[in-house]
């Protein structure tokens, strides 16, 4: 490492609030799915910045786009109306399927509006304001308040407790334990199509559609989180796609602008007319003409570069060169995942791995202490995946 680099690191570890235990690497840029750091260093990115940078780095007109933009105008405010946001949220309800879309500036914040929402809705039911949301053990939905409380995970919770309060927690993939929990109080099922954080579990068919059919039934919201998972990441435009279902309520972020901070909670026709309206909820940035012209460019470049079609093609080779790890290795016990959102479960912690890995070129993240997560840009090809297996064997101890 430079005498630059590690001066910079020292400053950053003067001045950041120490939140997270950075890697020893100050990054400069970016170039299709390899990023430099400051001394002129190449890395494979097989995290994309957290599964955000779905198009690799510098993809088509998207920095163009990008670029005029900002010299025409970056915010307005939502009371206005701007180009942009008309094209972006036309474009991301026929990508989604979904009828109404809201605008935010990060995933958890769009977590809050679907918890909103779902409140909002049970209270124009019967006015009450004691209504619960079940949502699911080892879920992750982000670190505001809300988000919070939903995600299922004590040691991220515990020290902020109390949370918002009448949440009930399940078990993922496990309908009686959702039945469990579910009584005449319950406005809303909250839970990943694909969990991210908690492990790349999948949902199962039967799961999703009988979480549908209940809440069909009862007259409950389902919301599906669908930050991480989404926007092509399983080979469908959202994961509940190839379920043959529709939630009623969905999040969306990370890749939705691939870079620019913004985030969307949506919801059908019937959810939009009875829940939140002019008033109950507002943003000053969300949704500005700068994110919305970043949405609006990478639905396009979905379009145009097919690229869940791309993930279906290319995801079973992935998973194929990482499956002959786990045969390989005594110390792999599963893989574990859907499309281009993969985990490899060790037996034991992964971070000396991960720091191997970076040292050789290789840009890998964890989820928990003994997955290593795989989450590269959509627009990886074998070559790739052959070049990140070639750096992981040597960085496996
Ligand atoms: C990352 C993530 C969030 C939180 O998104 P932020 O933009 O970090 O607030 C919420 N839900 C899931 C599933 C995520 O992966």
């Amino acid at each position: 490492m430079s005498e630059t680099m590690k001066a910079y690191i020292e400053e950053a570890e003067g001045a950041l609030l120490h939140t997270y235990n950075r890697f020893p690497v100050v990054l400069d840029r970016g170039e299709g799915v390899y990023l430099y750091d400051i001394d002129g260093k190449k890395y494979l990115d097989f995290v994309a910045g957290i599964a955000v940078f779905a198009l690799g780095y510098g993809c088509g007109d998207y920095k163009e786009a990008l670029k005029s933009q900002v010299d025409k105008i970056l915010h307005t405010s939502n009371y206005y109306y701007n180009v942009p946001a008309i094209e972006a949220a036309k474009k991301l309800k026929a990508f989604s399927g979904m009828d109404r879309i809201f605008f935010t500036n990060s995933g958890a914040e769009a977590v809050e509006g679907a918890i909103k929402t779902a409140r909002k809705y049970g209270f124009l039911k019967d006015g009450r304001t004691d209504h619960q949301i079940i949502a699911m053990n080892h879920s992750f939905h982000g670190r505001t308040m809300g988000a919070l409380s939903v995600t299922g995970n004590a040691h991220y919770r515990d020290p902020f407790e109390p949370g918002i309060g009448n949440i009930r927690f399940a078990d993922y993939n496990d309908f009686d334990s959702v039945l469990r929990q579910v009584n005449d109080r319950t406005v809303a099922i909250l839970l990943e199509t694909v969990q991210g954080e908690g492990g790349l579990t999948p949902a199962t068919e039967e799961f999703l559609r009988a979480i549908r059919k209940l809440c069909d039934e009862r007259d409950i919201l389902m919301i599906l989180d669908e930050i991480q998972c989404g926007m092509g990441r399983t080979g469908y435009g959202f994961a509940w796609q190839k379920y043959g279902i529709r939630p009623d309520v969905m999040t969306s972020a990370k890749a939705l602008g691939c870079g620019v901070p913004v985030g969307a909670f949506l919801m059908t026709e019937k959810v939009g007319a009875h829940s939140l309206v002019a008033g109950d909820h507002g943003t000053t940035y969300g949704g500005n003409p700068l994110a919305c012209a970043a949405v609006s460019k990478v639905l396009d470049l979905f379009e145009e570069r097919q690229i869940p079609a791309h993930v279906r093609e290319i995801a079973p080779y992935l998973e194929r060169r990482l499956d002959e790890l786990v045969s390989e290795y005594d110390c792999i016990l599963e893989r574990r995942g859907s499309g281009l959102m993969q985990g490899l479960v060790f037996d034991h912690p992964v971070a000396d791995t991960i720091n191997a890995a970076l040292e050789g070129g290789l840009i890998l993240i964890n989820a928990g202490a003994n997955i290593l997560r795989f989450v590269p840009p959509l627009v990886i090809e074998k070559e790739h995946v052959d070049e990140m297996i070639r750096i992981l064997r040597a960085s496996i101890r």
